[in-house]
């Protein structure tokens, strides 16, 4: 017999993982407007508070007024805009790569690159906390998947002997882990990559205008951005905008023109989103991007400090910062009595992180002043003590 809606629904309750929207007002600023009350925010990926920077709207207002709301077809239909192009150059000399593709979200890139690099007959090599866009990506192209256990670099280097020979193989990781905040270990991935013949595509969703000296994200801060065969990043971030790229070589740009579905069969992007994300890319690279990562950065390291003081499991480095709470319902508790006093941080669940480990993932951002980190860190401590994580 088939199970009717509202129980499956019922069923998803029942097990703590009932999922619900929460409504914003006003912009995305590091205070948000959250039922008519002031809320600290504190899980944007708007990582330097480059979604209302007053640059990135006068460049996609002035794209409205030039080249309107809409490219109106994909890119292969009804003829590539010349910003388009102009947003792949910035990405390329960006990137340092011969060439670059746009694509309409970071979701859209991953489920449509892979399939187009790899299929039947072929291996994915896969980091088993990567981003879901990746496993969808994955899951489309009929390659066998193969999952190695987190930055496991012995237990890759097996797997990979374990199919040698198997078509072509493709190792994928997420940059910087989006629910752990910790790094990809780039020099062992890519000592990996030369042994074992294979291709290595990192999603660097949220390393991409944060990490680095020129904020060119966590391959350039690990010194490898030359040796990575598929940038993956996203505009939709610590860049403000929307949207994603690809920086790759110029043959894998043309079979990703040919193969990539996301790409082929999906009106290309609005000019003023692209418009924005070239000027966001801009600004990564002038004093004033310099000055937003290290007010980032020091703000990640201030509110993980109080954190691990009050006594708190954490992990990583970087702007993510996770409470490991571990069981699914407490942590929706904990999350729902720091809305009540002005905090706004989201409870991570399964299946989005392994059954047990559930988190309050917690991000930092640019525009976060010292006073209001301080503050989340003892409303969240006191909370996180009535609750007995801590
Ligand atoms: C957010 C995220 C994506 C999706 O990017 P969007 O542009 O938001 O669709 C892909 N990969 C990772 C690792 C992410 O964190």
């Amino acid at each position: 017999m088939q199970q009717s809606i509202p129980d499956e629904l019922q069923h998803i309750r029942e097990q703590g993982l009932y999922r619900s929207l929460r409504s914003v007002q006003g912009r995305q600023s590091a205070k948000v407007e959250m039922a008519g009350r002031e809320t600290l925010l504190l899980c944007s990926n708007n990582y330097l508070g480059l979604a209302d920077h007053p640059a990135l709207a006068r460049a996609a207002v002035d794209a409205v007024e030039r080249l309107g709301t809409s490219s109106g077809a994909s890119r292969l239909v009804s003829g590539t805009m010349e910003i388009h192009e102009l947003l792949e150059s910035a990405v390329s000399a960006f990137k340092q790569t011969e060439a670059a593709l746009i694509f309409n979200s970071g979701y859209a890139a991953n489920s449509g690159i892979i399939p187009a690099v790899v299929g039947r007959g072929d291996v994915v090599f896969s980091d088993r906390l990567n981003h879901a866009s990746i496993v969808d990506g994955i899951l489309l192209s009929s390659a066998k998947l193969v999952r190695y256990p987190h930055n496991d670099i012995q237990a890759l280097d097996r797997l990979l002997d374990k199919y040698r020979g198997t078509g072509r193989c493709l190792i994928v990781t997420d940059g910087v882990f989006s629910m752990d905040g910790d790094i990809a270990l780039y020099a062992e991935l890519i000592s990996l990559k030369q042994h074992h013949d294979a291709l290595l595509m990192v999603d660097d969703a949220h390393g991409c205008g944060v990490l680095g000296t020129g904020g060119k994200g966590s391959a350039e801060m690990c010194g490898v951005i030359k040796d990575v065969d598929i940038h993956v990043g996203t505009f939709g971030k610590a860049l403000g905008s929307y949207g994603a790229y690809a920086a790759l070589s110029l043959d894998l740009r043309e079979l990703l023109i040919n193969r990539a579905r996301s790409f082929i069969f999906s009106t290309s992007l609005p000019p003023a989103v692209v418009a924005a994300s070239l000027a966001a890319l801009e600004l990564i690279g002038t004093e004033e991007g310099r000055e937003l990562r290290k007010k980032l950065h020091a703000n990640a390291s201030l509110f993980r400090g109080l954190l691990v003081e009050a006594g708190f499991h954490t992990y990583g480095t970087t702007q993510i910062v996770p409470i490991i709470t571990g069981d699914a319902t407490v942590t929706m508790e904990f999350s729902r009595q720091l809305l009540d006093e002005g905090l706004f941080v989201q409870g991570i669940r399964p299946p989005t992180v392994p059954q047990g480990a559930s988190r309050l993932r917690c991000t930092v951002m640019a525009t976060h002043s010292a006073d209001d980190l301080a503050w989340a860190a003892e409303r969240i401590a006191a909370i996180g003590k009535s609750l007995g994580i801590i």
